[in-house]
């Protein structure tokens, strides 16, 4: 467990990589996806934090390795609200989504959860305490993939949670994940927090990453 930038936790990876946003408000604590185990989520205790303040959870995509542990952490604590985007929302809130979660894939079962909010527009915000967390559409790796912008302090820190793809035939759409990234790039973020590979900084670091993955 790392602290990324101020009241912003890297929490470890459980299929992916789980982050939290601390609000210091009524709005408790936020994390961006939920990776597979609830008991990685648990472990802020260590840190002083304490899960049952959790109150939101903003899912990217409908991936198993960033959406296993919904339903657990929903049974542990019932006033988590989850949100994502609606082009993403029915494999998250259904049964029989197994081939686009690749639940299958991993050998899970996965329980669903019903999300509070689903994302409609190019960017919708949702403000918990004085944060604005700015969920962007990103689509390509899914159709319904969003990325998070946070402004903490004049620091802007992106959530940007699969960049690296894969393309996965019939699911993808590699244009639309092309024009994503570049999308991306314009935010022109000082840290960003990706899925699988880590955390990112400074902006020139964040750039030549997203870069990477442009044809
Ligand atoms: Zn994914
Ligand atoms: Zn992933």
């Amino acid at each position: 467990m790392q602290e990324v930038y101020k009241n912003i936790y890297h929490l470890g990876d459980s299929g992916c990589s789980v982050y939290l946003i601390n609000t210091h408000s009524q709005d408790g604590l936020v994390l961006i996806d939920c990776g597979m185990q609830l008991n990685m989520i648990k472990k802020i205790s260590k840190i002083g934090l304490n899960p049952m303040h959790i109150k939101h959870c903003i899912i990217t995509h409908f991936h198993i390795d960033h959406i296993g542990a919904c339903a657990d952490l929903k049974d542990y604590n019932k006033q988590v609200k989850f949100y994502a985007h609606q082009l993403d929302a029915t494999p998250i809130e259904e049964r029989g989504y197994d081939r686009e979660t690749v639940a299958s894939w991993y050998g899970v079962n996965y329980k669903p959860v019903k999300l509070a909010k689903k994302f409609v527009g190019e960017i919708e915000i949702l403000k918990f305490g004085n944060l604005e967390f700015n969920c962007i559409h990103t689509p390509g790796h899914t159709p319904g993939s969003i990325s998070v912008l946070l402004e903490i302090e004049g620091k802007k820190v992106l959530f940007g949670q699969d960049l690296h793809g894969p393309i996965i035939p019939g699911i993808s759409n590699f244009n639309d994940y092309q024009n994503s990234l570049r999308k991306l790039l314009e935010l022109n973020a000082d840290i960003l927090c990706e899925g699988h590979f880590g955390i990112f900084q400074p902006a020139s670091e964040v750039q030549r990453y997203i870069n990477s993955y442009i044809e």
